[in-house]
């Protein structure tokens, strides 16, 4: 028997969604929640690494997201100037295992959809509009509060609502977020035969211009600049201002027209030590993570802190401390290698310094490529 018998998830997220697909599917009786009117995500592209698809194989999803993407191996590393040249290339990054991927591109809003109805398939009870806004707990139970002024009684909360998580600040755990010092624009494109893989240029006007291919008629583009307090620019405006700031880089860039929708995001930053529980409720996803995705691995490291809990709640017996303590041991210091690495690249970019980046995404290849 399960650790759990009913659990609620907050936050509908990949980490969510991951959590109730697993629980729901071991038999758990799962409230998943999100204070989103209805499924949504942001209208851009997601970079997702082997290490990412081998849970969304576990979920019984891969099936359904393969066709709606772009696979391929190996990243190009480009220098800024008018020849854009090959600088490095990282290659032998299979971290889901020689039968995945190195990387596949798709569209964000896609792959929230999938997972959504696999979660509801699986038998969670899905409820849209309904946020969490508090938690009491004893030795045996959670009781949740949402904001309609209900409240539902589970065996376990797992948070998984996202940067700013009230789950979180529910149980007490004050974790302050950090600028990085970075903003990012991102946009769609249709992509013309030259994109066919990552390709990264660091440096140039921009700390960083990068493409990734979504589709066989699409790609995902991202502009890194410094910080300039123009994230409320009106929708024309901002497609106007990425499609200048791509202009002076070349190669495949030549080709790329940037289109709506496009988006702006800060770069942050936090990482909740060791336990991510506080009794009955524990952190997962970018609730307890977060870091700038230089080496696009939030997603990815968010679906495997619920492959990791799943399991654990569903082999064992009792929630206990061992259980935690398994939990973060497997856990922190692989997400910490991934911070770690992607606060790296932001520091050697903001400090103008040219630093080994394919050693740094070996670094990380090599801290995911076994199974959670
Ligand atoms: C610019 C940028 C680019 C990125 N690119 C990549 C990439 O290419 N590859 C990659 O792997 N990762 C990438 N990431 C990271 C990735 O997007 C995140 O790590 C991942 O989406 C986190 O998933 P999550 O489920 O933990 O949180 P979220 O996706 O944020 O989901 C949290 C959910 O909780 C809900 N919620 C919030 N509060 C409440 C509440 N009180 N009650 C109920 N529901 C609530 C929200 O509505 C939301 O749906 C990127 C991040 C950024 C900022």
């Amino acid at each position: 028997m399960p650790a759990v018998e009913s659990v609620l998830v907050v936050g509908a997220g990949a980490a969510g969604c991951a959590t109730a697909i697993l629980l729901a599917s071991a038999g758990v009786t799962v409230d998943l929640i999100d204070s989103r009117p209805t499924v949504g995500a942001v209208g851009s592209g997601i970079t997702l690494q082997g290490n990412a698809l081998r849970v969304l194989r576990t979920l019984g999803v891969w099936e359904d997201l393969q066709p709606r993407g772009y696979a391929f191996d190996g990243l190009g590393i480009r220098a800024p100037g008018p020849q854009a040249a090959l600088l490095g290339e990282v290659t032998d990054n299979r971290t889901g295992g020689p039968d995945l991927p190195a990387t596949f591109g798709t569209y964000r809003p896609v792959l929230a959809r999938i997972l959504v109805e696999r979660a509801a398939a699986a038998g969670a009870r899905i409820r849209y509009g309904t946020a969490l806004t508090g938690v009491d707990q004893d030795a045996t139970a959670v009781t949740a509060h949402f904001a309609d002024g209900t409240s539902g009684v589970y065996d376990l909360v797992v948070g998984a609502d996202g940067l700013h998580s009230t789950t979180r600040s529910a149980v007490g755990i004050d974790l302050p977020t950090t600028d990085v010092g970075m903003d990012i624009w991102r946009f769609v494109a249709p992509r013309p035969p030259s994109v066919t893989r990552t390709e990264l240029i660091f440096g140039g006007p921009l700390f960083i211009a990068g493409f990734c291919p979504t589709g066989d008629d699409s790609l995902y583009g991202f502009l890194v600049e410094r910080p300039q307090n123009r994230g409320d620019l009106p929708p024309a405006e901002a497609l106007e201002l990425v499609r200048s700031l791509a202009e002076p880089y070349h190669g495949p860039w030549d080709d790329i027209v940037a289109s709506s929708p496009v988006n702006f995001t800060r770069f942050q930053v936090h990482l909740l030590p060791p336990p991510w529980n506080r009794g009955r409720v524990v952190l997962i996803g970018d609730a307890t993570h977060v870091c700038p995705p230089t080496v696009a691995q939030g997603a990815a490291q968010s679906l495997e802190d619920a492959a990791v809990l799943a399991e654990l709640l569903t082999t064992r017996h009792t929630v206990d401390d061992d259980l935690w303590t398994a939990f973060t041991e497997r856990r922190y210091e692989r997400v910490k290698t991934v911070v770690d690495v992607s606060m790296q690249m932001c520091h050697w970019l903001l400090e103008g310094v040219r630093g080994d980046v394919p050693g740094l995404h070996a670094r990380v290849f090599q801290a995911v490529s076994h199974p959670a």
